[in-house]
């Protein structure tokens, strides 16, 4: 099957877009309305909703919705969809309001009006189904497990529109395009295939790597003098566990990977995304598709065990669903990559299905970095896996944005800037 870059999203239907944007106007529409406060994770998501990349959702999903998406990884229309999109509420909280079905209330985000959503149905869903359907286990060392467990007991479904635009902070601001202006973006540059890299990494030189192998197979015939094809590194900004790498310093060792030549930037681009992981392994990957086929990407990279934790998924078992699933349920295909190291005989990146030496292969692993930072040891081995400037730009916003360190501490959780906020209407 060809993939063509349409105007349109995911289900072949037309980009959603769900915003009122005349704060005036929007004044108006919220006055007198009931209101329900919403947890960072729901006020991105109306973000995404909003905006349309969750296309074709208009809202949060109805009871009959979330179980076809559990039990068939459809939605009741009959659109591939593979991660449930709900609002969580207290029954508490819909009690004391006196809320009902019928109504239209405002959501609220930090004490700021976000959206309207018309309720058209209030339910309950034994949250550990969903985590058992979704993730494959109810173990609550899973971190998507505790996402469920966390959630209220109640939930609500129905169309939203957003009544306040989300103002982005740098260093996030240059970064964030919906995806309506990440489609001009791409028609501006003359992009016609447009590969995803899903990332929550600064970038060492295996990503580096692979990202310029998804760019071959993704142009495959297409000339090259003047490139139509583009690499979107999308990278992921939402909850973070502590030792992750902090988000500043993933979006800018990105743009520094194109902003020191090693990825020119007429076929690169930085982007973000708000979402948070659910760690679903390839009921993920298949979101992440979705995602991005909403972003007009034609390609999506999948490396191993992708958007998985533990041992809960085998390694390549997000590349195999995508075997699993009619080819024309999705508008996007799937670049399938495998596993990279250093190579001390080939003395560069090797990539397993390339490289004979396996016995030799030395893991590039988190806790090199870490010894590097804390010790400042062995940089001359460090430069084989992460381009010099990428590591001055980590540490840079180390000292800028994460209280000294590159990775998530406690104090980073509790006093980093927010990625974005709302004003007042
Ligand atoms: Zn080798």
């Amino acid at each position: 099957m060809m993939i063509k870059l349409t105007s349109r999203g995911h289900g072949n239907k037309e980009i959603v877009e769900r915003v009122i944007s005349s704060p005036l106007k929007a004044k108006k529409l919220v006055e007198g309305k009931r209101r329900i406060s919403v947890s960072e994770r729901v006020a991105r998501e109306c973000i995404n909703i909003g905006y349309g990349f969750f296309t074709p959702l208009e809202g949060f999903m109805n009871k009959a919705d979330v179980e076809a998406v559990c039990k068939k990884m459809r939605l009741t229309n009959g659109v591939l969809w593979s991660i449930p999109i709900v609002l969580d509420v207290s029954s508490e909280e819909i009690e004391k309001e006196g809320i009902e079905e019928g109504e239209k209330v405002l959501l609220i985000y930090n004490e700021q009006p976000l959206a309207l959503l018309n309720i058209e149905e209030i339910f309950k869903y034994d949250k550990m189904d969903l985590a058992r359907d979704i993730l494959g286990t109810t173990d609550m060392k899973h971190p998507g497990v505790k996402i469920y467990k966390e959630m209220k007991d109640t939930f609500i479904g129905g169309k939203i529109t957003l009544v306040n635009i989300p103002i982005f902070n740098p260093p996030f601001n240059r970064f964030w395009y919906t995806p309506k202006k990440i489609r001009e973006k791409f028609v501006e540059k003359g992009w016609r295939r447009i590969v995803a890299h899903q990332t929550r990494n600064v970038p060492h030189r295996g990503h580096e790597w692979l990202m310029k192998a998804a760019w071959f197979a993704t142009n495959g015939e297409l000339p090259v003098e003047r490139p139509q094809t583009g690499i979107l590194v999308n990278c992921v900004i939402g909850m973070k566990k502590i030792g992750d790498y902090i988000d500043e310093a993933i979006v800018l060792c990105h743009q520094q990977l194109q902003d020191s030549g090693y990825i020119r930037s007429d076929i690169h681009m930085v982007s973000i995304v708000l979402w948070d992981m659910r760690y679903a392994g390839p009921r993920e990957a298949i979101f992440h598709a979705i995602l991005r086929s909403n972003l007009g990407c034609t390609h999506h990279m999948f490396g191993r065990d992708h958007a998985g934790v533990g041992n809960y998924y085998g390694p390549y078992d997000a590349h195999r669903i995508f075997d699993e699933i009619p080819e024309n349920a999705l508008n996007i295909k799937p670049v399938r990559l495998l596993d990279w190291w250093y190579c001390p005989v080939c003395d560069e990146i090797g990539y397993s299905g390339f490289c004979g030496h396996h016995e030799e292969k030395q893991e590039i692993s988190g806790t090199m970095i870490r010894g590097v930072i804390k010790n400042g040891s062995d940089v001359k081995s460090l430069q084989k896996i992460m381009r010099p400037e990428v590591f001055n730009k980590m540490m840079e916003c180390a000292n800028k944005y994460g209280f000294g360190s590159p990775f998530c501490t406690e104090q980073y959780l509790a006093e980093r800037q927010p990625v974005f906020k709302l004003q007042q209407l």
